[in-house]
């Protein structure tokens, strides 16, 4: 059974195309700049094409998808795709697991648009989309805040005036809760055991800590938007919230400016002012840029603190993993980050260390917790989860 997973945003579009259960991918690609100028690429058989053109709007961007698989003689006809699985950012707390898309779905969706300004409108754009154009299909709507729906009313409560949660639904929900969740669950089969303490720290461009007990998720560094936790690419997670008035009185900014600024121009960017990129502030280390060393210490720290608070939380930890763009390659930051676990007896090894992009214990045979680099497959768990509720 064909199965296409979809994760949208408000000007890229990514996909991937399963033969379900076998999880094997057909075709995979990722449509950019939708909406600015526009540019595709397609990988099959291990070649990747990029084309240039104008993409107006994500339906043209579809449209040119559902081409391209006929082109390709991946499909022949549009109906033998059974399934499209969609990554949505926001599920409040409607949803703690993936669902069969309805326009009741898509009404829960839109009004939860307050609290996912940036990413909800473009997944019910083209959830609305692969409606119109593949009929026949099974819709399904997988959550990045739905894996962390287990979290007590102790861990996603802010100590705030409580009426704030119950009339507005100011509380932590959590995202990148697909790849926790895959990332959590390998880790389970690794260790032998469902019954297990596991960190996972989720380090990309956007970056997120996940405790997980049993695999459950208790508690997770991001908050009631993506931008709380650890310190990330531009964001510059958790902060003391008075800045934001301090700034607006004395900077003369608008609190619009404050947070675009606290979105955009913070975290190793903000810091550095050399990137966002770790690869950049990694030679910035290596020429002695001060401002890079300094983003690099803060970063690893803001990230050993989380570990250390999980650590605690869950009352020790068999696994700390490793994934995402960051977390999967980045040699330096993994073995700065354990440096300074010492006191716990958690110990990598170097020498297994020294890979990029494959799952690996990296953790030495004395070492308290193992510690692994796992590299995340959120495309796999939307396409599982979709195959799934299509054969329900
Ligand atoms: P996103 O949050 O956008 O999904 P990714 O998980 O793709 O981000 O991570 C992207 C980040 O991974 C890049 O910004 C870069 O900082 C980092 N990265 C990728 N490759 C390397 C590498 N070889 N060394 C260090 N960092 C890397």
């Amino acid at each position: 059974m064909k199965v296409l997973a979809v994760n949208a945003g408000s000007s890229s579009l990514k996909f991937q195309m399963y033969e379900m259960p076998e999880e094997k991918v057909l075709i995979s690609g990722l449509f950019e700049r939708i909406g600015i100028d526009g540019s595709y690429t397609i990988k099959l058989n291990g070649e990747k094409v990029k084309k240039d053109v104008p993409l107006n709007t994500h339906k043209e961007a579809v449209q040119i998808l559902i081409d391209e698989l006929k082109n390709y003689g991946v499909v022949e006809d549009m109906n033998e795709i059974k399934g499209v699985g969609h990554r949505v950012v926001h599920g409040g707390d409607k949803y703690s697991e993936s669902v069969l898309i309805t326009d009741e779905v898509i009404k829960v969706l839109e009004d939860l648009i307050p609290l996912a300004p940036l990413h909800n409108p473009a997944n019910i754009t083209v959830i609305n989309v692969f409606r119109e154009l593949v009929p026949e299909a099974t819709q399904v709507a997988v959550f990045d805040t739905g894996f962390h729906q287990t979290m007590k009313e102790e861990n996603f409560l802010y100590p705030v005036p409580y009426e704030w949660y119950q009339n507005y639904g100011v509380r932590k929900y959590g995202f990148h809760g697909t790849s926790h969740k895959y990332v959590s669950g390998r880790c389970q089969e690794l260790l032998g055991k469902q019954d297990s303490k596991i960190i996972v720290c989720h380090i990309g461009n956007g970056g997120s800590i996940s405790a997980v007990k049993n695999g459950e998720c208790i508690d997770t560094s991001m908050g009631l938007s993506p931008n709380a936790g650890i310190m990330m690419g531009t964001r510059a997670g958790d902060i003391d919230t008075s800045m934001v008035l301090y700034m607006k009185n004395n900077a003369g900014m608008t609190v619009e400016e404050i947070d675009n600024a606290l979105n955009k121009k913070s975290g190793l960017l903000g810091i550095s002012g050399v990137s966002s990129d770790s690869r950049d502030i990694e030679d910035g280390v290596k020429e002695g840029n001060e401002r890079c060393i300094l983003a690099q210490n803060m970063y690893v720290q803001k990230i050993v603190n989380y570990i250390a608070q999980y650590y605690v939380l869950l009352g020790g930890a068999d696994a700390i993993c490793f994934t995402a763009g960051v977390g999967e390659n980045s040699k330096a930051t993994r073995s700065a980050i354990i440096e300074k676990l010492a006191c716990l007896g958690i110990k990598i090894d170097p020498v297994k260390n020294d890979v990029r992009g494959v799952e690996t214990l990296i953790s030495t045979d004395d070492s308290t917790c193992k510690v692994y680099i796992i590299p995340t497959d959120e495309e796999v768990m939307i396409a599982r989860d979709t195959y799934h509720l299509a054969n329900k």
